[in-house]
C-alpha cells in the first residue's frame, strides 16, 4: 500500500529527526532534498559544485534541479512509501509533486506541519552550527532561508489547507513528545 507523507515546517524545526524516526517505524523512505544535495556537495559531482553557492547563501536551488532529483527517486521505487523532509519548498514543486503522484497513482496521505516559534528556531539552528559545523547554519544565512521560508515555501500550507490535509504539530517539548503528535496525525 502506497503512502505520502509530506512534512512542512520551516527551517529548525526538526524535520529531519522527526522524519527519520517515522520513517523507520512506519517503513517508510525519508526523501530529504537538503541531504541528497549535501551529499552531492560531500561527493564534489558537477551538481553539488552548482549548488553549493547557493546552499552557503540560504537561497533555494532551482525547482527543475530538484524536481528532477524527486522523479529519479520515485521512478525506481516499486511501492511508493515515502515521507518528504524539505520538499516541496515552492508552489511550482508542489505542483510537480502532484503530477508525479498522480502518474504513480500514489495519493497525499497526510501532511504535518511542524510549528515552532522564530526565536527558538534561530537558536536551535545557532546550535547545531556550533555542535555539527554545518556550513549554513551562521547568522547571516540563517536570515536568508527565513526569508525564503516566509515568501516561497509558507503559502504551500494554503495549497494542501485547501486540499485537506494538513495537519499542524505542536514543535516545542522533547523529541519524544513531539513524535508522539507526529504519529498521531502521519503514522
Ligand atoms: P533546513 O530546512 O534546515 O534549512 P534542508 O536540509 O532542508 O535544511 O535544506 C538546506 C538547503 O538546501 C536549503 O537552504 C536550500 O538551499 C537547499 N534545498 C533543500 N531542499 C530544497 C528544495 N526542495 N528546493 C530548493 N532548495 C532546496
Amino acid at each position: 500500500m502506497s503512502k505520502v507523507v509530506i512534512f512542512l515546517g520551516p527551517p529548525g524545526a526538526g524535520k529531519g529527526t522527526q522524519a527519520k524516526r517515522l520513517a523507520l517505524e512506519a517503513v517508510l523512505v525519508q526523501i530529504s532534498t537538503g541531504e541528497m544535495l549535501r551529499d552531492h556537495i560531500a561527493r564534489g559531482t558537477a551538481l553539488g559544485q552548482q549548488v553549493k553557492p547557493v546552499l552557503d547563501s540560504g537561497g533555494l536551488v532551482s525547482d527543475a534541479i530538484v524536481i528532477a532529483m524527486i522523479r529519479e527517486k520515485l521512478s525506481n521505487m516499486d511501492d511508493v512509501r515515502v515521507i518528504f523532509d524539505g520538499f516541496p519548498r515552492t508552489v511550482a514543486q508542489a505542483e510537480a509533486l502532484d503530477m508525479l503522484l498522480e502518474e504513480l497513482s500514489s495519493p497525499i496521505s497526510s501532511v504535518p506541519l511542524l510549528e515552532v516559534p522564530e526565536d527558538e528556531l534561530v537558536s536551535r539552528l545557532l546550535e547545531r552550527g556550533r555542535l555539527e559545523g554545518r556550513s549554513d547554519d551562521n547568522a547571516d544565512t540563517i536570515r536568508n532561508r527565513f526569508k525564503q521560508y516566509l515568501e516561497k515555501t509558507q503559502p504551500l500550507i494554503d495549497y494542501y489547507a485547501t486540499r485537506g490535509h494538513v495537519h499542524p504539530i505542536d514543535g516545542m517539548g522533547t523529541p519524544e513528545e513531539v513524535y508522539t503528535r507526529l504519529k498521531a496525525v502521519a503514522a
